[in-house]
C-alpha cells in the first residue's frame, strides 16, 4: 500500500493523504472523499510514508485513468505560483485544470478524434460530389491527402464537426488512429520583412535557450509580422509548439480567424473564457497530446499543458487583463516568463506602450529590447495629435467647436470619426441643483449612475438599484440634474449638429452580444458609419481603413489620480487609440480636449515619444520610492464591522513589523473604494528593494494565524491596482 498527497480545492495551504493499493503516478487526477463528499483532486506526490496516524489515512476511492497526467512541468509551475503568490496549492491546482477535469464524474471515453477515408470515399470522384455540400467537399479533399484530426479539419470549416457526422454516415469516412503530420506549415501572405523587422526574428532565433526579448514598436510597425515570422520558423522545425497570449477582450475570435488565415494548415486551438466547458476541454487536450501547434488564449492559457513548447509570445504585454484580480492573482506575462526560463525557450513580449517595469528591465539589459521605429506600411504615417483647451474654447456637452468642425470635414470626404470617451468619471450621475445633493450609492462609498433607458439609478460597484427620483430626497427639489454626461448625451449632441449622419455606439452594452458586435464590424467596414462613439473596447486591436479623426473627450482625471499607474495606463490607451487613425492611405488626426495641453503626458503622445514619457515617468517613480524600483505586495481586508477590518490589518501590521526583516511596512489605510456592499475595506501595502526581500518575508509573516471571523481578506503580490 502506498501514499498519494493530493491538492484538493480546498482553501488550506497542504497536501491531503489517502491510501491507495494501486500505481499512482504524480499528475494523475483522482477521487477522494473529503469529509462527507467526494472530490477531484491531483497527485502531487506518491510516497510510502505519511505524518498522519496510519488508520486517520482514508483510501482513495478511485485513481482516474481517463487522461495522461499532469506533466512534472505543470505541478513545477503551479507550484512556483503557488508559494511566489502566497496562495494555497490545492485551489491553484484545481483552477488551472477546465472544469470538466474537475469535476468527480470520469470524462466519457471518446472514439478516436482522428478521420481518414474509408474504401468508398477513396473510389469516391469529387467531381461526382454534390457541388453545394461546400464544407464536406472540402472535407475529402483534405483527407485524400491522408488522415487529418478533428482539430485539423474544425480549421477548415467551424461546422466541420456537423459535416464529418453526415460523412461518417454515408460511409465516405471513417475513424482512425493516427495523423499524418502536416509536414509543411505554410504562411499565406508573408511580406519580406524590413530591417528592423528581420533583426528582431534573426535574435529571437539566434536566442539558445531562455532569453526574454520586449518587441517595443507603434501600433502598425510590423509586431504581428514579426510573431508569424518566429511562429512560422518554429513549426518549420516540425512538431513543436507556439503559445500565443492575447489581452481578454472580445477580439479573440477574431485574432483567432486572422491566425489561422495565415497558417492555414496548421491545428490551432484557442483557449479563452467565451469557449464552453466542452470546447474548452477539448482545445486544452489537443494542446496536451501536442496535436495543437499553436496555442492562442487569454491569461488562463498561461496554465496550458504543452509538451513540446518551443516558444512564447504575449501580445500587448502592457495590458491590465493579464493580471487575474480574484482567487490566485497571477500576473500571466510574468508567470509565462517563469516558463520559458523553466523551459529554457524564448520569450517575446511585444507593445507599443510596454509597461513600466518591462520596459526598465529591458533598458536595463536584464530583458533585450527589439525596436520598430516607424510604421511598416511606407504611405502609413503616424497621426497628428494636437490639444484644444477645454477652457478656451466653446463646448457643447463635453464636446468643443473644434471637434465638431473637424468631425463635419471628415463627413464631407466620408471619412470616419471615432469620440472615444474614458469610462472612469464620465457616467451620469444625479444632483440636486438646489442642495447640491449626489445621488451616492447607500452601501457604497460611490455614486450611483443615470441610466436613461429604463430610468434607474445603479451602483456599479455592488450592482444596487431604485427608480429615478421624481424630487430631491433631501430637500424635496424637483429639479434633479445629470451632471458628466454618458455616452447618449454625447450621441444627442452630435445627431443635433449632424442629423444626417450615421451614428454608431459601442460600448458595454452594446456589444455584449457576440453577433451584434460583428454586425457592427462589418458596418463599420462597409463605411455605413460617420461617427464612432465609444469607450476603452474600441481601442483596441481593431482595422478600421476610412478612420481618420479620432477625439478624446475627457483624458484628464487619470493625471491626477491617487494610482501611481494611471498615468502610464492613460498613455498607453491615448497611443492606442491614436493608432487607430490613419492606418491606410489616409493620414490621420487625433484632438484631445484637455484642460491641461501643456502637460508632458499630452507634449510625449504628440511627439510619439514614448521613451520620452517612459524616462520622466522612471525618474519620477525612483524618486517616490514606486515599483519597478521596489516590489510591493498588497494585503487587503473587507468585513462589514469596521473594527473587524482596521483590527486584522493592524494584528496583521504588528507580526509584520515583529518579523524585524528588510521591508518596508506602511500604515493601514482605507482603500480606494472604502466601502463596497456595505462592507469597509482597507489595506497594508508592504514594500522591499528586491523580490528576493518581499519573497522571504512573506513567507515567514503568518496571516493564516491570525483570527479572521467575518471578514475577507486576500494577499496581492505585485498589486497593480491601488
Ligand atoms: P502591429 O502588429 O505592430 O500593429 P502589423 O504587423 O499588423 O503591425 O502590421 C501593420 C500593417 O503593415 C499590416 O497591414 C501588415 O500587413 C503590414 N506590414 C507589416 N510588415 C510589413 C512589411 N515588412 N512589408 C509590408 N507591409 C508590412
Ligand atoms: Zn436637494
Ligand atoms: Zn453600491
Amino acid at each position: 500500500m502506498s501514499i498519494v498527497r493530493v491538492a484538493l480545492d480546498i482553501p488550506l495551504p497542504s497536501l491531503f493523504d489517502y491510501s491507495t493499493e494501486e500505481l499512482a503516478v504524480p499528475g494523475q487526477r483522482v477521487i477522494v472523499p473529503f469529509g462527507r463528499r467526494q472530490m477531484v483532486g491531483v497527485v502531487m506526490e506518491c510516497t510510502l510514508t505519511s505524518d498522519m496516524d496510519a488508520e486517520r489515512i482514508k483510501p482513495v476511492t478511485q485513481l482516474l485513468h481517463d487522461g495522461a497526467p499532469l506533466s512534472a512541468e505543470l505541478l513545477d509551475l503551479l507550484r512556483f505560483c503557488s508559494d511566489y503568490y502566497r496562495h494555497p496549492i490545492g485551489p491553484v491546482v484545481l483552477s488551472a485544470l477546465p472544469t470538466r477535469l474537475r469535476s468527480d464524474k470520469p470524462l466519457p471515453v471518446k472514439p478516436p478524434e482522428n478521420y481518414s477515408l474509408s474504401v468508398a470515399g477513396a473510389a469516391l470522384n469529387l467531381d461526382d460530389f454534390p457541388k453545394r455540400k461546400v464544407v464536406q467537399r472540402r472535407i475529402l479533399a483534405r483527407l485524400a491527402a491522408g488522415a487529418a484530426s478533428l482539430t485539423q479539419l474544425k480549421g477548415i470549416s467551424a461546422t466541420a464537426g456537423a459535416q464529418l457526422k453526415a460523412l461518417l454516415q454515408d460511409g465516405y469516412i471513417e475513424h482512425c488512429d493516427e495523423v499524418v503530420a502536416v509536414a509543411e506549415h505554410k504562411l499565406v501572405g508573408a511580406h519580406t520583412l524590413t530591417d528592423e523587422q528581420q533583426d528582431a526574428v534573426d535574435a529571437v532565433e539566434q536566442a539558445k535557450g531562455y532569453a526574454c526579448f520586449l518587441l517595443h514598436g507603434v501600433t502598425g510597425s510590423g509586431k504581428t509580422e514579426v510573431y508569424v515570422h518566429l511562429m512560422h520558423d518554429v513549426l518549420a522545425r516540425g512538431g513543436e509548439q507556439v503559445l500565443l497570449l492575447v489581452p481578454e477582450i472580445n477580439l479573440t475570435p477574431q485574432l483567432e480567424q486572422y491566425f489561422r488565415s495565415r497558417f492555414p494548415d496548421t491545428s490551432f486551438a484557442s483557449l479563452h473564457s467565451g469557449l464552453s466547458e466542452g470546447e474548452r476541454l477539448h482545445n486544452w487536450q489537443q494542446a496536451q497530446s501536442g496535436a495543437a501547434q499553436i496555442v492562442l488564449g487569454t491569461r488562463l492559457s498561461v496554465f496550458a499543458e504543452l509538451p513540446r513548447l518551443a516558444l512564447i509570445i504575449v501580445d500587448e504585454e502592457h495590458d491590465g487583463s493579464f493580471k487575474q484580480q480574484d482567487g490566485l492573482r497571477y500576473s500571466a506575462r510574468d508567470v509565462a516568463i517563469f516558463r520559458a526560463n523553466q523551459r529554457g525557450i524564448p520569450i517575446v513580449l511585444g507593445s507599443a506602450t510596454p509597461s513600466l517595469e518591462t520596459y526598465h528591465n529591458a533598458q536595463s539589459g536584464r530583458y533585450r529590447m527589439l525596436k520598430l521605429s516607424g510604421r511598416a506600411l511606407a504611405a502609413a504615417t503616424l497621426p497628428q495629435v494636437r490639444c484644444v483647451n477645454v477652457n478656451h474654447t466653446v463646448m457643447h456637452h463635453g464636446i468643443s467647436e473644434n471637434l465638431l468642425r473637424d468631425i463635419e470635414q471628415r463627413i464631407a470626404r466620408r471619412e470616419q470619426s471615432l469620440l472615444f470617451i474614458n469610462r472612469r468619471g464620465y457616467a451620469p450621475v444625479l444632483m440636486c441643483s438646489g442642495c447640491g445633493w449626489l445621488s451616492n450609492c447607500k452601501h457604497c462609498a460611490g455614486k450611483m449612475v443615470l441610466h436613461l433607458k429604463d430610468r434607474r439609478l445603479r451602483c456599479h460597484h455592488c450592482g444596487y438599484q431604485i427608480r429615478v427620483p421624481t424630487a430631491c430626497p433631501e430637500c424635496g427639489n424637483a429639479d434633479l440634474k445629470p451632471v458628466g454626461s454618458g455616452t447618449q448625451r454625447i450621441e444627442e449632441v452630435l445627431q443635433e449638429r449632424f442629423p444626417e449622419a450615421r451614428i454608431l455606439r459601442v460600448d458595454r452594452d452594446s456589444t455584449r452580444n457576440k453577433r451584434a458586435w460583428q454586425e457592427m464590424r462589418e458596418q463599420i467596414h462597409a463605411n455605413e458609419v460617420d461617427i464612432l462613439v465609444g469607450t476603452q473596447m474600441l481601442a483596441k486591436g481593431h482595422d478600421f481603413p476610412a478612420l481618420t479623426l479620432v477625439g478624446v473627450l475627457n483624458p484628464d482625471s487619470a493625471l491626477y489620480s491617487s494610482d501611481f499607474r494611471a498615468p502610464e495606463r492613460l498613455f498607453a490607451q491615448l497611443a492606442q487609440v491614436a493608432g487607430r487613425a490613419g492606418r491606410a492611405d489616409k493620414p490621420g488626426e487625433v484632438l484631445i480636449q484637455t484642460a491641461f495641453p501643456d502637460h508632458p503626458l499630452y507634449r510625449a503622445l504628440q511627439r510619439h515619444d514614448f521613451d520620452g514619457f517612459a524616462a520622466a515617468q522612471l525618474a519620477e517613480r525612483q524618486m517616490a520610492g514606486f515599483p519597478p524600483f521596489v516590489y510591493q505586495a498588497m494585503l487587503r481586508a473587507e468585513a462589514l464591522d469596521e473594527n473587524e477590518v482596521f483590527g486584522f490589518l493592524n494584528k496583521a501590521r504588528t507580526a509584520a513589523v515583529e518579523l524585524k526583516m528588510e521591508v518596508e511596512i506602511l500604515g493601514v489605510v482605507p482603500a480606494a473604494l472604502p466601502r463596497r456592499a456595505n462592507h469597509v475595506r482597507a489595506q497594508l501595502l508592504i514594500q522591499a528593494s528586491t523580490r528576493k526581500a518581499l519573497q522571504q518575508f512573506l513567507r515567514a509573516w503568518r496571516l493564516d494565524a491570525l483570527p479572521a471571523q467575518k471578514l475577507r481578506w486576500s494577499l496581492d503580490v505585485d498589486p497593480q491596482e491601488f
